[in-house]
């Protein structure tokens, strides 16, 4: 039995699947915010046509260039590991499997998205890409596939990360992008707002403003989101798609698949080709493990919402916490989001997709776990999923019955040791998100 499943490059992918003409409840139109009609292209010209076309696209398969795979072919195919010493450690019949995300040179899944979004830009003759960045994960991300790719990227930072995480921030100016905390002086919300309170520490919502105002300002420059949207779910389907032919190897076919979920773009990457045969009858369990401080999936409603604080962009119809909650500050800087891809939100409603919430201080326990087992140290985004693995791993050993379990291992922790610090201090707390909150938060929603 081998520990890792190991896929030749020639085996890659060669395309993305696209989970929208499968659909068994095709999902809502995104809205223009302030028409709350469906969305024109003239809406979507923050993005290049080529994205705004498999945003929308019904072809099931669609090509991955060729450019793209060569880029993707410095760090994937991704390994399939085997946690043989996690297993033992539980003494569980379970069969636990991870597919190895942290191996990009940004250490996490976002690459698979960022090089695609940075070519199609390319492509269309684009100079200059902005985004904003919340921990750093993807402005990261993005950074590097501007230097692959030959393309300006400019990143707004949410403030207080950007003094706290000074890391991520070294690695984007390494890869040759710029970067500023937000609130910042570039544009003309970041000066508002600076003049209003100069020590505002900023937020995500903020951010996304302040990047998607710079590039409708300038010339030959667009907007790239990480997360959330059709077609940065269907970038990340190369994920699945070799976890699918690497289990074909083996001989074996997963049970129950767990990621965590953000805005669910590792989840959606891993579990959409699966979820491919669950709509077609498969027995298999999906499930999004997120934080019970920013709980969508599990507390929050499905409706049309706004997916920033500052209400520019679209009204997504989605499961949402309010576009004006603010989640306390984990150290899952990546799970902080109101809201949630509209795909997996209308695979929840329609029962196909499961969900589950953690605390952070158990999530932080099962990493450590991982890490003195597997050796491998989480960021502590994909400690979540190991938390509900290792509880349904329990739960097999209960039952006596031999499962598979798939995770996606969507980064590793080098950039959050602080918050392992934290953790091993016992300084860290939960936070519970109180249900009136909720309540208070969706009295906001935009009225269609
Ligand atoms: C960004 C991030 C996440 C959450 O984002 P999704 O879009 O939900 O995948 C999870 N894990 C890591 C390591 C991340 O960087």
């Amino acid at each position: 039995m081998d520990k890792k499943i190991i896929l030749r490059e020639e085996d890659m992918p060669r395309f993305w699947y696209n989970i929208l003409p499968d659909l068994p409840t095709p999902i809502k139109p995104p809205l223009n915010p302030e028409t709350k009609k469906p969305l024109t292209a003239e809406d979507l010209k923050i993005f290049p046509k080529a994205i705004i076309e498999q945003e929308m696209s019904n072809q099931r398969e669609i090509p991955i260039p060729e450019k793209v795979r060569e880029i993707y072919s410095l760090w994937r195919p991704t390994p399939l590991i085997r946690a043989l010493n996690l297993e033992r450690a539980l003494n569980t019949p379970a069969k636990i499997y991870f597919k190895n995300e942290s191996v990009s040179p940004a250490g996490s899944h976002k690459p698979n998205t960022a090089v695609a979004q940075a070519y199609y830009n390319k492509m269309e003759g684009v100079k200059t890409l902005t985004t904003e960045t919340g921990a750093g994960q993807w402005g990261s991300a993005l950074a590097l596939a501007g230097s692959l790719l030959g393309i300006n990227v400019r990143v707004y930072m949410v403030k207080v990360s950007y003094e706290q995480k000074p890391f991520r921030k070294s690695m984007i100016h390494l890869w040759g992008a710029e970067i500023y905390p937000s609130p910042s002086d570039k544009t003309e919300i970041g000066r508002k707002i600076l003049k209003e309170n100069p020590n505002n520490p900023g937020s995500l919502g903020l951010a996304i403003s302040e990047a998607i105002e710079d590039a409708v300002t300038h010339e030959n420059t667009k907007y790239a989101l990480g997360s959330v949207l059709n077609h940065v779910l269907l970038h990340q389907t190369v994920i699945g798609l070799e976890a699918k032919k690497q289990f074909e190897l083996i001989g074996d076919y997963p049970d129950v698949i767990f990621a965590p979920c953000g805005g669910g773009s590792n989840l959606g990457g891993i579990a959409l080709p699966f979820m491919r045969d669950k709509i077609n009858g498969k027995d298999v369990r999906i499930v999004a493990v997120e934080p019970a401080s920013c709980p969508t999936l599990t507390k929050g409603i499905f409706t049309y919402d706004y997916a920033d604080v500052a209400k520019m962009t679209p009204l997504l119809y989605m499961y949402t916490l309010g576009h004006n909650f603010m989640p306390p500050s984990i150290h899952a800087g990546g799970l902080r989001y109101h809201g949630d891809s509209p795909i997996l939100s209308q695979l929840r409603k329609d029962g196909l997709l499961d969900a589950v919430a953690y605390n952070q201080t158990e999530v932080f326990e099962a990493g450590m776990l991982f890490a003195k087992t597997e050796g491998i140290i989480p960021a502590p985004e994909t400690c979540h999923a190991i938390k509900a693995v290792i509880d349904e791993a329990l739960r097999a050993k209960e039952e006596g019955k031999e499962k598979t379990i798939l995770f996606c291992f969507s980064g590793h922790g080098h950039f959050d040791m602080a918050s392992y610090d934290l953790y091993l201090s016992g300084k860290m707390k939960d936070y519970e998100y109180p249900e009136e909150k909720v309540k208070e938060a969706l009295e906001y929603l935009p009225k269609i």
